[in-house]
């Protein structure tokens, strides 16, 4: 151990940023305290330490060179910010494509650089579920698809990983804002509300149930829409202009009339994992951009599936919400769209002009 061989103390500019807890722009350097071997980055939230025990490092990697061991609040070694998106949506797959009941949270946050405590942090943050709660999304959407599939039940609660029934049954109410039954059984015992409106789309359709948006749909024809939304919940009860849809409605509409904003809505879809993990993926595509099929493919990691991936595109049951409209083919071709090419071209021309990418700032 050669503490303090690369080490200055710490200069007055160094120790205001200690004492204010707040780094210079663009600066990476780290403090370590010769008292208790540990270094922090100048935000620490940690008690102050004395300035004459302080010794300034250019960055983390020259303090560990020098003995002293990171911090287990403020982790210095992590780059602020930087990759974390990245790593928590490696995680994220990850949680997706395990097929435990019960993943070992702490492994993943191992995996992705993180203690427990802060993976669950930064996860929340980025994701907005805690890693168990998306967890259980997870087994839920699972349960759907098996459900979907024509699988009885049972075979579907184990299929997606539930110990028993008690558990799947908890879970679902929770996640699904369904019963496995019901879901099995078109929405029966579910109410959805819904409202038809005019839009600079159209006339647009959106449903919800009491947990969430379920429907997002554009058309001519109010009746056709109804007929749609009916047919994929045969046994639902049909509610016109409940609670549910307005309480989702303002945040559809900022988003018919503004694509690039980002609305936070609860969503409660239906779906397998794959087309789960599409619709994700297509909600990362800024307004103003778009992707081919097989770049979506390639960003979910698997480079085969582009035809799964415009399926499950076609899919989509949330216009706008997941924007499907943003991913066109590799020859340039608009590709198809669910609600109409006439509707899919709109609102690439309107997010085109609202927010042109030649003047969008990496910094
Ligand atoms: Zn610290």
């Amino acid at each position: 151990m050669h503490r303090g061989s690369v080490a200055r103390p710490a200069d007055d500019a160094h120790w205001r940023a200690v004492v204010d807890r707040r780094p210079p722009e663009g600066s990476v350097f780290v403090y370590a305290v010769v008292t208790t071997g540990i270094y922090c980055r100048p935000g620490c939230p940690s008690r102050r330490p004395k300035r004459e025990n302080v010794r300034i490092f250019e960055g983390p990697a020259a303090a560990r060179a020098a003995g002293f061991r990171p911090c287990q609040r403020c982790r210095p070694d992590e780059a602020p910010g930087a990759d974390l998106a990245a790593r928590i949506a490696r995680a994220r797959t990850r949680l997706e494509d395990t097929a435990e009941a019960e993943p070992a949270l702490a492994d993943l946050a191992a995996a992705a650089g993180f203690s427990p405590s802060h993976f669950h942090r930064v996860f929340k943050a980025q994701v907005g579920l805690s890693p168990k709660a998306y967890a259980r999304t997870v087994r839920a959407a699972r349960l759907r698809a098996a459900l979907e599939e024509g699988a009885s039940v049972t075979d579907a609660t184990y299929e997606a990983g539930y110990s028993g029934p008690a558990r799947a049954h908890a879970d679902a109410d929770a996640a699904l804002g369904m019963t496995p039954s019901a879901y099995r059984r078109g929405g029966a015992g579910v109410q959805i509300d819904h409202v038809i409106v005019d839009s600079a789309l159209g006339r647009l359709l959106v449903a919800a149930t009491p947990r969430g948006l379920c429907a997002v749909a554009m058309g001519e024809d109010d009746a056709a829409l109804l007929a749609a939304l009916r047919a994929r919940f045969p046994n639902a009860t049909l509610r016109a202009d409940g609670a549910a849809a307005h309480a989702v409605l303002p945040a559809v509409l900022a988003l018919a009339a503004a694509p690039g904003t980002a609305p936070e809505v609860p969503l409660d879809l239906a779906g397998t994992a794959f087309q789960r993990r599409v619709w994700a993926e297509l909600r990362r595509i800024p307004a103003g951009e778009t992707r081919t099929y097989s770049a979506v493919a390639a960003a979910i990691g698997q480079p085969t599936a582009t035809r799964a991936v415009a399926r499950a595109c076609a899919d989509n049951p949330v216009a706008l919400v997941v924007p499907c409209h943003r991913v066109v083919r590799t020859d340039g071709g608009l590709g198809g769209y669910r609600w109409g090419p006439a509707r899919k071209r709109a609102l690439l021309d309107t997010e085109a002009a609202s927010n042109p990418s030649d003047t969008k700032s990496d910094s």
